[in-house]
């Protein structure tokens, strides 16, 4: 059973030094236990925040403890009456090939044709996306939405949810093609990329009725940019601030806190953060059935970036969190 252990904590961007594969013998299952082979792992950037040990809304990952996230597995063997071998299910073990469970906190996926995209337009970053634009963004038919991280799993379903709904979407994204991408497959109405020296008037162009609501995913530069042109009762679900999760320090520059607590009041912005699984667990099931139904009638687009084998982990983590990847991160561990 081949294992990622958390080896120490990250100063600024994880290097590989933060991170450990192990190898232990295959774990035998007990009475009322199933062995659980990983097929899919999800990588996400929220697993920056669990290498860290500043307070959060959820405990660290110990040192030395394997590395936490969500996976596709199926059952190897069961001593366990609910479950039988082959049977797919949605599980959370982390960053290794094997693990033993009790069955309680497994979702069981049935015949499934993408087994992987329970971890994410069918999963956690579909939910995430469908929450909080829809209760938090609150968007109306004729609005600008724009969203960050336009490419990713959050953000490239906030989009299209949002033209569902009658948005007028921009994207930003990083680079020509993923800015394609989200309006030729997307159908985003504009992308804008921001790394582009004149990002900050391109997204002005872009938004010429100004911005109605703002998905925040990255914060920073972004940030800087949309805060003039959100308009007068404005909505801005916190969702992530991924341009900083590497940072030691505050950004450099004027202090902008004024200028953002005038525009809060003035213009009347409300702007709330949320955590997907604590806020809204409770209505994962309205979820499953809409996004069931968009994603079936082909509604919405998704995009994955499959990347071979547990060893390469690490390598796709470091690169998720600079915008290495193009859709949604999966690692596949094991050929089912
Ligand atoms: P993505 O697959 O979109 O990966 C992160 C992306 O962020 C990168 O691909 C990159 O895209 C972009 N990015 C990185 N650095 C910067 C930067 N400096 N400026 C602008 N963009 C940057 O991730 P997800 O879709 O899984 O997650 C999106 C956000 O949602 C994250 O902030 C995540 O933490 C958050 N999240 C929050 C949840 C909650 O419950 N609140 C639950 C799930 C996710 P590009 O190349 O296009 O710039």
């Amino acid at each position: 059973n081949r294992r990622w252990v958390l080896a120490s904590r990250p100063k600024g961007a994880p290097v590989a030094d933060n991170f450990r594969l192990e190898e232990q013998p295959l774990p035998e299952p007990g009475q009322n236990e199933i062995l659980l082979r990983t097929i899919w792992l999800s990588l996400d950037p929220y697993m920056r925040g669990r290498m860290s040990d500043e307070p959060s809304y959820s405990p660290p990952v110990e040192i030395g403890a394997v590395m936490v996230g969500g996976t596709v597995s199926r059952v190897a063997q069961s001593n366990h009456p609910d479950y039988k071998e082959g049977d797919w299910v949605l599980s959370y073990n982390g960053w290794q090939e094997y693990a033993l469970s009790d069955g309680k906190d497994l979702v069981k996926l049935g015949e499934t044709e993408h087994p992987s995209w329970s971890l994410g337009i069918l999963g956690m970053p579909g939910f995430t996306a469908y929450m909080g634009l829809l209760d938090i963004g609150q968007p109306k038919a004729g609005e600008t939405l724009v969203v960050a991280a336009a490419t990713g799993p959050v953000g490239a379903t906030v989009g299209q949810i949002g033209k569902i709904k009658g948005c007028r979407v921009v994207g930003v994204a990083g680079g020509a093609e993923k800015c394609r991408h989200a309006v030729e497959a997307l159908g985003f109405d504009a992308c804008i990329d921001h790394r582009a020296d004149d990002f900050a008037s391109q997204l002005k162009n872009a938004c010429p009725d100004g911005i109605d609501i703002y998905y925040e995913n990255v914060g920073g530069a972004v940030f800087d940019a949309v805060l003039p042109l959100l308009n007068t009762s404005a909505r801005v679900p916190v969702c992530g601030l991924v341009s900083g999760y590497n940072a030691t320090d505050l950004p450099a520059g004027p202090d902008r806190l004024p200028l953002l607590m005038g525009t809060i009041l003035k213009k009347r912005i409300r702007m709330q953060g949320f955590i997907i699984n604590q806020d809204y667990g409770h209505r994962i099931e309205e979820f499953q059935r809409e996004m069931g139904e968009w994603v079936k009638g082909g509604k919405i687009h998704y995009r994955e970036q499959v990347t071979e084998g547990l060893e390469k982990a690490p390598d796709t983590f470091k690169g998720m969190l600079e915008g290495k990847n193009f859709g949604k991160v999966v690692i596949r561990v094991a050929n089912d």
